[in-house]
């Protein structure tokens, strides 16, 4: 998978569903729970969230 693509993740723990980019270079956090969704780790986005779509 190409992490400078957008993704669409999913929330493991409410459910909800937003998007981000697969390389992330900030910290993501759930908007609806606040828990980290995602973050950045060597230059590349280590992911906690369910991926639901990658946008091509
Ligand atoms: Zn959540």
């Amino acid at each position: 998978m190409d992490k400078s693509k957008l993704i669409k993740i999913k929330c493991p723990r409410c459910g909800n569903a937003q998007t981000t980019y697969g390389r992330a270079t900030t910290m993501v956090k759930c908007k609806g729970c606040n828990i980290l969704l995602l973050k950045p780790k060597g230059g590349k986005a280590k992911i906690r969230a369910f991926i639901k779509h990658v946008f091509h």
